[in-house]
């Protein structure tokens, strides 16, 4: 048997945390067993699709890596439906229902009124050709139903959850086509899926009512239905279902939001799959290598955000400085942190790499950055964390700040302070502070504070080098002036 997967999206939104794991592991399948993926819009609710929503799906999936081998739009092949739909008109399975939305929508609203589950209650399944003639000739629209047969049950072995069994009875004759000629979702999904010869359909288990009319057409179209695995659903911290509630839930926030693509499908993956060695880190090539659809769990999974920081936090660790880089810059530039011209004279890059290498280990999100380093690129101290106030508060941090002062001073006709030189003050900070005792912390956390305004950060040499003597000196006395003000008399 040949392996065929299909990821198939509505473009009625962008591409939505579920629905990218839906697509992630159809690819994750099809490439474990060398098969092939399929993307199929789905865009035949011609109302709420839209090609925006497309293209914002498609960019979202190429940005997660998430590759396929042939592409259709469903509202490119209406015809097919359309014949589909006619053959069995023709057979006598399917008819024409005249039955106005308004009234539909009575119906619905009497049953859900007296308590029962909301189905067609078939009144056009009997007209005679009389009646139906009539009407046509009125020029009344209609729609296509099939005809569901009674007391059936449909059973199924889904490759997550195991034997399915679902009645017949539960649902009334269904729409096949509807009155604007285009298929519902369940009708253009089985011939699609019947044409395109799919080996396995991978989908939420919101879908599992629908697998049921779908097994009921693949019957009486002659078809053989492929192998269904429905996948968990996705629920927010407070067990109900992941929705805008929760936050984000778009994979374009997850990247506004500085998430890295390697760190994001990493995350994904572990969303109901575990890997054999459950290692919880890896890229999507080595969870491909790993990945088989028993494997993963038909319990829900919670999504945890902690979690999900953790993942990424690991993926910006592995990138190299460059990689680093070039992903930061963006972030940098939207909130005015650095300039595209600067960038454009290669001028600032030296430092923007170096305070971005200083950061790597300490976030989890490039949008992290921007506050970050823009407290680096500013000459003054914008604000003193109560921390740093306590710092600057001890016996010692005046001394120090003296003495930091007066190394800075000696070096100040020079522009630029390497890391190696900036290490070297501190060295000479320390010679010249031995006999007051004061070393280890007593030095470091006065210096961070009084050139920072804060407690931490990356390592004090890449710090004052980054910041330049100019811009320390100036701090120092500001922050001198600063405690002034609050009391403290160095
Ligand atoms: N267009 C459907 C959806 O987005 C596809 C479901 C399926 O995979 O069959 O929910």
């Amino acid at each position: 048997m040949s392996i065929v997967m299909r990821f198939a999206p509505s473009p009625t939104g962008g591409l939505h945390i579920g629905t990218a794991r839906t697509a992630l592991f159809n690819w994750l399948a099809a490439r474990s067993m060398g098969g092939k993926l399929i993307l199929r819009i789905e865009d035949t609710d011609l109302k709420r699709s839209s090609k925006s929503y497309e293209q914002s799906i498609i960019e979202n999936l190429q940005w997660l890596s998430i590759s396929w081998d042939a592409f259709y739009r469903q509202s490119e092949r209406l015809d097919l439906y359309a014949g589909y739909a006619k053959k069995l008109l023709e057979k006598g399975t399917a008819y024409r229902c005249f039955c106005s939305p308004d009234r539909l929508k009575k119906l619905k609203k009497a049953q859900y009124a007296a308590g029962q589950d909301s189905k067609y209650d078939n009144r056009c399944r009997n007209l005679s050709e009389k009646e139906i003639d009539e009407k046509l000739q009125k020029g009344l629209g209609f729609a296509i139903r099939f005809k569901v047969v009674p007391d059936r049950e449909i059973t199924f072995n889904d490759l997550i959850r195991g034997r399915i069994s679902l009645r017949s009875s539960l649902m009334g004759d269904f729409v096949i086509l509807k009155s604007d000629r285009t298929p519902s979702y369940n009708f253009g999904a089985v011939v699609d899926d019947a044409q395109m010869e799919i080996s396995h359909i991978i989908r939420g288990e919101d879908h599992i009512s629908n697998t049921a009319r779908q097994l009921i057409l693949f019957k009486e179209m002659g078809y053989k239905p492929p192998y269904f695995a429905h996948l968990p659903m996705i629920l927010g911290p407070d067990q109900t279902k992941l929705s805008k509630r929760h936050g984000a839930t778009t994979i374009s926030q997850f990247r506004e939001m500085g998430y890295l693509a390697a760190g994001l499908g990493n995350y994904l993956c572990t969303l109901s799959w575990t890997p054999p060695d459950q290692d919880e880190l890896f890229t999507l090539d080595e969870a491909a290598e790993r990945f088989r659809l028993s494997d993963v769990s038909k319990s829900p999974a919670i999504f945890d955000k902690q979690k999900l920081d953790w993942i990424n936090g690991n993926h910006i660790r592995r990138l190299d400085e460059q990689q680093l880089v070039s992903l930061a810059v963006p972030f940098l530039i939207k909130e005015g942190i650095i300039d595209k011209k600067d960038l454009d004279c290669g001028r600032p890059m030296d430092k923007i790499t170096m305070a971005v290498e200083a950061y790597k280990n300490k976030i989890k999100v490039l949008s992290e950055l921007p506050d970050l380093l823009g407290g680096l690129f500013c000459q003054e101290i914008e604000d003193y964390s109560e921390e740093s106030m306590e710092i600057l508060a001890q016996n010692a941090a005046g001394k120090v700040a003296h003495v930091l002062l007066s190394e800075l001073k000696k070096r100040a006709h020079k522009s630029e302070l390497s890391p190696q030189e900036a290490k070297q003050i501190i060295q000479d900070m320390q010679n010249r502070l031995k006999s007051d005792r004061i070393k280890g912390k007593l030095l470091y956390m006065p210096i961070r504070a009084s050139i920072t305004g804060k407690t931490h950060g990356p390592e004090l040499p890449k710090i004052i080098s980054i910041l330049g003597p100019q811009a320390c000196i100036k701090r120092i006395k500001q922050t001198r002036e600063h405690v002034k003000k609050n009391g403290i008399d160095w």
